[in-house]
């Protein structure tokens, strides 16, 4: 018997279990076994290896839901500092267009690290380009070498600034090598099985960079193979004013009539959805990645983010890229979810508890996952353990009120069944050595 089929942690404070009816206990025992959670309760014994959690909050592993891991190696670029969207993107692609498959893999495992220590379990990433050999095949290997369950989409640019597009000619791929290498990745690495540690989904970048065409071929293709199409939607003003001119539709109705609407599709940031639109989201089951701290670097404003969940749309965290963030922490990016509502909507917007719940539960709905995202027996061995001791929750009466006085890295992690952060430490990669790689590749960057 191995570590993986028997481990009790002992003594939690209190758990958030983020169940359907919504339970907190205290001073638990949960028993994970072959993956899953096989036991929560008082007393339990009888474990091949135990872990005390004395002091100690236990949440869901929390869900990522948008993220460009690549972007960890162009944070803080001087000339994309204060720069709009669509500025932004100009300062940065000829950056981009540099990197090979090192790179993607050496700022994925960043990105990833990053997010784990700050609780993460489950991520997705958004990669749309692919130049010198760079392949989606690089951040699923990134992924599986640290152990993060991954959501990895297959992202494409097709229009180009000779076609009137944003992105260099170098950037961008032919429609017809796009969809082959879509449905390459997804027969090579897409797992649906209950318990997957990688589903694979398509994502077009967005409605600005690749053609009505493309937009349509994707739904198509992902609904003949049964996985999930992303893209980015909605983002700013100058966004819709784009799909406004373009397309003669606002973003919903463009979404809507090329298939990009229903319980398989999740788009991201949403900042300017109208009521309308909201109300077509939750009729259809659509899904929303809420990426407040990218909303305000970028200056693109504040998602409705109240009206959609009193509507009843599907709304996951997102980190988004980290270039545009340019941190990669989930719990932050949950604590700015709800102050940004706050700011938006009044003090009573929106709970501590109701934002962690969209980081996680939410998270796994928006990505279909029904088997994580909540502390209950048969579900996924997803769990962050939050140490309480310590100098940022002294005082604090409310545990559960994590995003507002706890600790903003996890003391442990386990990602299905297995421990991946011990102590604070990434248990499963070199981590120092891999930020020193990471750190030569931005300097090499850097110097063009
Ligand atoms: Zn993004």
């Amino acid at each position: 018997m191995n570590e993986i089929d028997n481990t009790v942690i002992k003594n939690a404070r209190l758990i958030l279990t983020m169940d359907d009816a919504g339970r907190e206990m205290r001073d638990c025992d949960i028993r994970l076994q072959g993956g899953v959670i096989a036991e929560v309760g008082q007393g339990l014994a009888g474990a091949h290896k135990t872990l005390d959690a004395r002091g100690c909050l236990i949440t869901p592993g929390l869900v990522n839901t948008h993220h460009h891991l690549f972007q960890s190696l162009t944070r803080a670029v001087p000339g994309g500092q204060d720069a709009l969207l669509f500025g932004w993107l100009q300062t940065l692609y000829p950056i981009w267009s540099r990197f090979g498959p090192e790179e993607m893999y050496i700022s994925a495992q960043i990105g990833l690290a990053e997010l784990m220590l700050s609780g993460c379990t489950l991520s997705s990433d958004h990669l749309y380009l692919y130049p010198n050999g760079a392949r989606l095949d690089d951040t699923i290997a990134a992924a599986a070498d640290i152990g993060m369950r991954f959501h990895p989409t297959r992202g494409a640019m097709s229009i180009g600034e000779s076609d009137g597009g944003l992105p260099p000619d170098a950037l961008v791929e032919k429609e017809s090598a796009i969809l082959e290498d879509c449905i390459r990745v997804i027969d090579a690495h897409h797992d649906a099985s209950e318990g997957s540690m990688c589903r694979v989904g398509v994502a077009p970048c967005s409605p600005f960079s690749v053609s009505r065409d493309l937009m349509r071929d994707a739904a198509i293709l992902a609904r003949d193979k049964g996985v999930m199409l992303h893209t980015h939607l909605a983002e700013n003003d100058e966004d819709i004013a784009y799909s406004l001119e373009k397309f003669g539709a606002r973003p919903g109705q463009y979404a809507e009539d090329l298939g990009w609407t229903g319980n398989d599709v999740w788009h991201a940031h949403c900042v300017k959805l109208d009521g309308q639109e909201i109300d077509l989201f939750a009729r259809s089951g659509t899904g929303v990645a809420h990426c407040p701290c990218s909303n305000c670097r970028l200056g693109s404003g504040i998602a409705p983010v109240r009206a959609m969940r009193d509507a009843g749309v599907n709304v996951g965290l997102g980190v988004d890229g980290s270039a545009s963030n340019d941190a990669g922490n989930l719990v932050l990016e949950a604590r700015q979810s709800m102050l940004l509502q706050r700011v938006a909507n009044g003090a009573d917007a929106m709970s501590a508890r109701e934002a962690l719940r969209i980081a996680t539960r939410g998270g796994a709905e928006v990505l279909g996952r029904s088997d994580c995202g909540q502390i209950a027996v048969g579900k996924r061995a997803d769990l962050a353990i939050w140490d309480m001791s310590g100098i940022e929750a002294a005082g604090s009466w409310d545990p559960a009120a994590l995003l507002l006085a706890g600790p903003t890295q996890v003391r442990d992690l386990f990602i299905e069944g297995r421990r991946v952060v011990a102590s604070g430490q990434v248990m499963s990669i070199d981590l120092p050595k891999t930020i020193g790689r990471q750190n030569e590749l931005a300097q090499l960057l850097s110097e063009g």
